[in-house]
């Protein structure tokens, strides 16, 4: 049997002298969580959990809830990268870290529980080398104190409590997205430093679906790409699918990768239509620039003027004279 551990050298974080060890889905684990057992919830007190698109869609239509409304309330923004790659992570009770969704009787949202949620107390490790296009997925386990779970009788191999918990599932709607994030990152400057519209456009088609969805729908959208009304009427009603699309989207507008087709004419008909807009600036630059011109030279007239009409009837230092004399 193969050594289920993976020694690359290419750690997530190369400069600590504590590297995580790495697993394939072959190594074995001793592991099992149950209502009775002593720990129960103790994990969901303290939580930091980023969650990722399919989670959020997972959840907000469990709550029905709109993505917006979901962010606001369970959610907060973080950067996950220098550059300010954008991602979110669940919002803890306030004044506490524990999960919104606890109850005495263990999770509300069970079946609909994040992905990191599920994976505990192991994770996921997407890697890409700088040589290589696809990503290696392995993985890690952590072994908390608080988390009694090690000691219960249960073995099983990675592979196998993915499959348990529903992960297999989790991961093929989230791969496309952690590819993009990854390759986002470790691109590095040669994408140079994102703009915040880019960043701000990236947040709403991972995460703020509905408010996608809206973009999707608007003219200038559709004047731009070449979609046809089955796959229109499908990402009109399909959370999973407008998802995937805004993950493809994210692709041709980063990377300029071909996922999504053009319509004839649309990329000349935008240059046009970014020129007017330029020219009409330009126009508009220029008229405040007379205005102003205008404005200055009758300023500066009345100001002589003022000065004439000061040396005529008041003192020559500028006061008014108030006296009598
Ligand atoms: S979502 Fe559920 S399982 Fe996850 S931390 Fe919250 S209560 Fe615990
Ligand atoms: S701490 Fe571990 S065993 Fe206890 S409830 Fe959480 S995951 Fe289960």
């Amino acid at each position: 049997m193969p050594d289920p551990k993976i020694h690359i050298k290419d750690s997530p974080i190369p400069e600590s002298p504590l590297q995580p060890v790495q697993y394939t889905g072959e190594h074995e684990i001793q592991f099992r969580c149950h209502k009775n057992i002593e720990c129960f919830n103790a994990c969901c007190k303290q939580i930091d959990l980023q969650l990722t698109p399919y989670d959020i869609v997972r959840l907000k239509n469990r709550l029905g809830m709109t993505s917006e409304e979901f962010l606001r309330q369970y959610t907060f923004p973080y950067e996950i990268d220098k550059d300010g790659v954008p991602g979110v992570k669940m919002k803890p009770v306030e004044g506490t870290s524990q999960c919104q969704f606890m109850t005495e009787e263990g999770c509300s949202v069970y079946e609909d529980r994040p992905a990191s949620c599920r994976y505990y107390p192991a994770g996921l490790l997407s890697l890409r080398r700088q040589d290589e296009s696809v990503d290696r997925q392995s993985y890690v386990v952590v072994q908390e104190d608080h988390c009694k779970g090690h000691f219960e009788n249960k073995v099983q191999t990675i592979d196998q409590y993915r499959e348990e918990q529903g992960l297999v599932e989790y991961d093929e709607h989230s791969r496309g997205w952690r590819q993009l994030i990854l390759k986002k990152i470790s691109s590095g400057p040669v994408l140079g430093k994102p703009t915040a519209e880019s960043l701000q456009f990236l947040f709403m088609a991972c995460y703020n679906h509905d408010k996608f969805r809206e973009f999707v729908n608007s003219a200038s959208f559709r004047k731009t790409f070449d979609l046809d009304e089955a796959v229109m009427t499908e990402l009109r009603t399909d959370d999973v699918a407008l998802m995937h699309f805004g993950i493809d989207l994210l692709k041709q507008v980063l990377f300029g990768e071909k996922t999504i087709p053009l319509r004839e004419g649309a990329v000349k008909e935008r240059i046009d239509e970014r020129w007017e807009i330029v020219q009409q600036r330009n126009r508009l630059k220029e008229e405040i620039g007379r205005q102003q011109k205008d404005t200055y030279e009758l300023d500066m007239e009345s100001r002589q003027n003022d000065d004439i009409s000061d040396d005529v009837a008041g003192h020559p230092n500028g006061e008014r004279c108030s006296g009598n004399d």
